[in-house]
């Protein structure tokens, strides 16, 4: 996996594409989460689930129906009443969004097994043609060894350089992202 400060950095990226003023923090503090929660399924190897099963590390977790699940989850549960400034299906599609490219950055690394996309129809790990991330350690004190150095540089190049860059772009070609938010209604 490329690391967890990476993943959230990725979403960002993707937030910036759906900003607008009024939009509550909440939805894109969802979305963070939502990047990363993917990688939740590491806690499976404490229970004896093996690395390419169907609940192993890259596996369900990591797929497309998984995120479509997991954008439909939160948009009931922690949404339900909608958000201001955004219509529910571009929070589905927001959502959705910030949980797949988890599993899609990870298919962009040079190590461990490939990512289950289209599990649960099928358990085959993939990865994409071009590899260009150094795999990150899999917990936190091994991220801090010699091998970490060389990952951050990858992620820095090829998540955080490419992400800075989107939101730079979005700004000049969404106004919507640079308006000011409607002053509440005045009541009278
Ligand atoms: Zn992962």
């Amino acid at each position: 996996m490329p690391s967890v400060f990476s993943h959230a950095v990725a979403s960002v990226g993707i937030s910036a594409c759906f900003y607008r003023p009024g939009i509550p923090k909440s939805v894109w503090l969802a979305g963070a989460l939502c990047s990363v929660i993917p990688d939740l399924d590491v806690v499976g190897f404490r229970f004896g689930i093996h690395y390419g099963d169907f609940l192993g590390h890259r596996g369900f977790t990591h797929s497309v129906a998984f995120a479509i699940l997991l954008a439909g989850s939160v948009l009931i549960f922690a949404f339900s009443r909608g958000v201001s400034d955004l219509s529910r299906p571009a929070l589905w599609v927001y959502l959705f969004l910030a949980t797949a490219s988890h599993g899609f950055l990870d298919a962009l690394t040079d190590g461990g097994l490939g990512v289950a996309l289209s599990a649960p129809f099928d358990n085959t790990r993939y990865f994409l043609p071009w590899t260009p991330i150094r795999v990150s350690p899999i917990g936190f004190s091994r991220f801090f060894s010699a091998r970490g150095l060389a990952v951050v540089r990858s992620e820095l190049l090829w998540i955080w350089v490419p992400t800075a860059l989107l939101i730079v772009a979005v700004w000049f070609i969404r106004p919507a992202a640079r308006q000011t938010p409607n002053p509440p209604a005045v009541l009278k």
